[in-house]
């Protein structure tokens, strides 16, 4: 490995320790859920958050790194929680990083009855269109069930972020800070989304969606 490789894991570790504690400071994860995983360039090795670790209190040495095929290469045993990352950086070879929280306001949304599975969040402000755009509702799995992934798979392609029911959002980006900003404009949304039910509500238009697309370029 070279010198220019490794300085970037480092830089790379060091960047999960603090995006993660200032998520975990702010509250968006709690005890040791939440994992969050980073492609290094130059191979398919990539660097997930440990098992039972605390977002909080990393250590950037014993973030797991792992080869493509999920074979833990240094580090601590990853979280258990791997295969998502793992499904979706495999459908969407564009995501650099992903973060997967249980985030409350997402995670609430994720438990409501009558969503429409294929955007459960509507399009309430042009900067969640930008940045998350459709989301679809993956069905309830429960925790290690393999089949998770598999849906994550087909879904990834055509959508940077997933919700899972009565869970919470995985969410990608073109590097962490990216995929850290989405899953947040995602779980603010999620908060205005809650605060407006019941309540008539205008919607961005189709219109406005598509000029979003154009001005901004949006791939999705
Ligand atoms: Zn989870």
């Amino acid at each position: 490995m070279n010198a220019r490789i490794l300085s970037e894991e480092t830089r790379e570790r060091d960047r999960i320790v603090r995006l993660s504690r200032s998520l975990h400071e702010r509250g968006l994860t709690a005890g040791s859920s939440g994992n969050i995983s980073a492609r290094l360039s130059g191979g398919d090795a990539w660097l997930l958050t440990p098992t039972n670790s605390c977002l909080g209190e990393l250590d950037p040495a014993r973030i797991s790194k792992l080869d493509g095929q999920g074979n833990l290469l240094a580090g601590d045993p990853p979280s258990k929680e791997a295969f998502l990352h793992r499904s979706l950086y495999e459908a969407r070879p564009q995501a650099g990083a992903i973060v997967h929280l249980h985030s409350t306001h997402a995670a609430a949304v994720s438990c409501l009855a009558g969503l429409d599975p294929a955007d459960c969040i509507p399009p309430l402000t042009p900067y969640f269109v930008m940045k998350i755009g459709r989301l679809p509702l993956i069905p309830y799995h429960r925790p290690g069930d393999k089949a998770l992934g598999e849906a994550i798979r087909e879904l990834a392609g055509r959508h940077g972020a997933v919700l899972l029911a009565n869970h919470g959002p995985v969410v990608s980006g073109p590097d962490l800070e990216g995929a850290i900003y989405a899953c947040e404009e995602l779980e603010e949304t999620a908060k205005i989304f809650l605060l407006l039910r019941g309540a008539p509500v205008n919607c961005l238009t189709a219109e406005q969606i598509g000029e979003l697309g154009a001005v901004y370029k949006l791939d999705r």
